[in-house]
């Protein structure tokens, strides 16, 4: 009985994510933001879909929101405090609610920081993370509405969570974070070794997602910022990188 987590590459370099509860054949979809390659995927893996989870309101997030939930009839989960930006809402959540599919249990996660009403999701089972744009494999979301101290809360609630979680992210964003990572960190071997990984993933034509939490905890410099004055000057650097 787990929770298994498949990437859906959508619009130029998203990635939907297509959840699965073993024991059940529930199946989530995580930030449908264009539906037709989305509803294949759904129809190859079995044509059912119980529920939407949104980690927060940009519409390369959210776009094919409607159009999936028309076709498959299904509840659509995100956060209370973004539901006057986002598709309407059948379950508004906050800290510590929980979502539930089929068996498993989804804990609610606020991460402000990118957005202000992000949410990411964490299934225990199968120790699955579906970090939105508040963590990417060797990075983090950029500061758009929320503060440095804020990404750092954040960011020190993920890296709480079990060694063995997959950072299930919202982007293929890594081989240019990779880039930056090795720019700021040239001597740690730890990220070296990561990203000779992700470059025979990529090599392969596979995504470089989902990431392992503890590989992430060695080698992302955003993780590896002591305090929020070394977040903000590495966001900042980020920045203009
Ligand atoms: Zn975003």
């Amino acid at each position: 009985m787990t929770v298994t987590a498949s990437p859906v590459p959508i619009l130029s370099d998203n990635y939907a994510w297509l959840l699965r509860d073993s024991s059940t054949g529930a199946t989530a979809i995580v930030d449908p933001a264009d539906a037709q390659p989305i509803i294949e995927a759904i129809e190859k893996a079995g044509g059912r879909l119980d529920m939407i989870l949104l980690t927060h309101h940009h519409g390369d997030h959210i776009a094919g929101v409607d159009e999936v939930r028309a076709r498959f009839n299904c509840p659509v989960v995100g956060a209370a405090a973004d539901r006057h930006r986002l598709p309407a809402l059948d379950q508004a959540v906050r800290e510590g609610d929980t979502v539930r599919l089929g068996s498993a249990v989804g804990e609610v996660i606020e991460t402000p920081g990118h957005t202000r009403g992000q949410i990411n999701f964490f299934f225990p089972d199968g120790a699955v993370l579906l970090s939105g744009d508040t963590l990417f494999s060797l990075g983090c979301g950029r500061l758009i509405e929320g503060t440095p101290a804020e990404m750092f809360d954040s960011l020190r609630k993920l890296a709480a969570l079990p060694g063995d979680t997959l950072v299930c992210c919202g982007h293929e964003y890594t081989e240019s974070n990779a880039r930056f990572a090795l720019a700021v960190d040239p001597g740690n071997e730890a990220l070296h070794d990561f990203v000779g990984r992700v470059e025979q993933l990529r090599a392969a034509g596979q995504p470089s997602v989902p990431s392992v939490l503890a590989d992430e905890l060695k080698a992302n410099p955003f993780l590896l910022a002591p305090d929020v004055a070394s977040l903000a000057a590495v966001r900042a650097k980020k920045d203009k990188f």
